[in-house]
């Protein structure tokens, strides 16, 4: 596994020359192969002789979800469907699931980013990895089973749900890893206390969470229940799946997988690549994928991007948490709103738990924001009179936090829907 780790600390200068070479043969095999780049490549005007630096990308035309539904399903394959040994499909959180396949080669690299993934936490022979991701079409559950294979790791298969099967499998197994969403590891905590264990009963120690936005507030609730040490992951199926990036023990942005997945910040209204540290849409175009490749991705994802070096010694650039994507923002009364910065008011009122529903409501042309959020089972059982006083703490903190009055209701423990992969955080009835 060592010449994995100096593919990540290599000078810039010299990934760079990598990419380079990576991208000019991405164009050749894309206008080659691919009908719809082959077209867009020519009203572009760019041909594969054009790119001379890494700057030059800012010339190629973008991909958009929109392109996998008008090519549904296999219409963006580079290879004969004779070369695919694997089709997945995105788990369709807004819309249509996108289909995406893989190569043998394809499957490899992604086992190599998921190894490095995995090692960013040390993760290696000995360790067992209670994989709670989802397994099936969603990439979550079999991206991470091959990078625990890889490393060597002893990897538990347990996918979502059955929560019980959960428990016994963390503590009689000896698990050290967890894998899974942020909200379902919270549920997993849960249960942990509510069989009367404690972190130091387990033997946890690393979790890797991802595949749906979080807080930094969920990191240090999930740290401190669990007894281990949080990483973010993100990554997205129609670029490979998880792998993309992570965050080393630094947790001070998730590094990318740079010499597979170049990546860009651009603004997402003139699409123009924004300076480093400024917000923008996460953009990716794949380097090494056989299969599927794609040229400049929108994620709709909205985050910053820094090529500072980090103090692990990886040279890879570090992209900052996920603020949300572009469609989770919720306009109410004019405001933007991300469910996360919700979450983020929620987690620093004592005596509620961070499992909560926004409800997004119009009444009389005026659009209605509902707040719906567990109390800890701790107070409970302490009256109406305590839980006005609790809701009203509720709707302070999220005033000060987005500037608008929320509707808050403080519902009993286990009344919002707990979620096994992603959590559903919004329901939205003006549509
Ligand atoms: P879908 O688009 O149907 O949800 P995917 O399963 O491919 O399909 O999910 C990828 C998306 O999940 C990303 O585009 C992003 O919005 C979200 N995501 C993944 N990891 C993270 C993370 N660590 N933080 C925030 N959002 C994430
Ligand atoms: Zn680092």
């Amino acid at each position: 596994m060592k010449e994995l780790a100096v593919i990540e600390r290599i000078p810039r200068a010299e990934r760079a020359a990598r990419q380079l070479h990576r991208l000019k043969g991405l164009i050749t095999r894309l206008s080659e192969r691919v009908p719809l780049y082959r077209d867009r490549l020519r009203d572009a005007g760019v041909q594969p002789g054009d790119i001379r630096s890494l700057a030059d990308l800012a010339r190629l035309p973008f991909t958009v979800k929109d392109d996998f539904r008008q090519t549904y399903p296999y219409g963006l394959l580079a290879v004969p469907m004779e070369e695919v040994i694997r089709v997945h499909a995105s788990s369709g959180t807004t819309g249509k699931p996108t289909v995406v396949a893989y190569t043998r080669q394809d499957v490899d690299t992604w086992s190599e980013v998921m190894a490095r993934t995995l090692m960013a936490g040390d993760v290696g022979p000995g360790d067992v990895v209670h994989n709670a991701y989802g397994y099936g079409l969603f990439t979550g559950g079999l991206g991470f089973h091959y990078g625990a294979e890889r490393v060597g790791a002893a990897v538990v298969p347990i996918s979502g749900g059955f929560t019980d099967r959960q428990l016994m499998a963390l503590r009689d197994l000896g698990s050290t890893v967890l894998c899974c969403t942020p909200s379902y590891a919270l549920h997993l905590a849960e249960a942990i206390e509510e069989a009367g264990l404690k972190p130091k009963d387990l033997k946890l120690r690393v979790g890797f969470f991802g595949a749906e936005p979080w807080t930094e507030a969920m990191r240090d609730a999930l740290q401190t229940r669990l007894g281990i040490m949080a990483l973010n992951i993100y990554g997205l199926s129609e670029v490979i799946g998880p792998g993309v990036s992570v965050e080393c023990p630094e947790r001070d942005g998730m590094h990318v997988a740079e010499d597979h997945f170049l990546p860009e910040i651009v603004d997402p209204a003139t699409l123009t690549p924004v300076p480093e540290g400024t917000v923008g849409e996460l953009v990716f175009t794949t380097l090494t994928k056989e299969a599927l490749p794609v040229l400049r991705y929108r994620t709709r994802d909205l985050t910053s991007m820094t090529t500072e070096p980090c103090r692990c010694g990886r040279t890879l650039a570090r992209i900052g948490r996920i603020m949300g994507r572009s469609d989770d923002m919720l306009i109410i009364r004019g405001v933007n709103v991300y469910p996360s910065q919700i979450e983020h008011a929620l987690l620093q009122v004592a005596d509620v738990e961070p499992h909560y529903l926004l409800v997004v409501r119009r009444d009389n042309a005026l659009d209605t924001l509902e707040v719906r959020v567990e109390v800890g089972t701790a107070v409970a059982a302490a009256g109406t009179a305590a839980m006005e006083v609790l809701a009203a703490r509720v709707r302070r903190k999220i005033f000060e936090t987005i500037g608008l009055t929320a509707d808050v209701s403080i519902v009993p423990p286990k009344t919002v829907e707990r979620s096994t992969g992603k959590a559903q955080r919004v329901l939205d009835l003006r549509k």
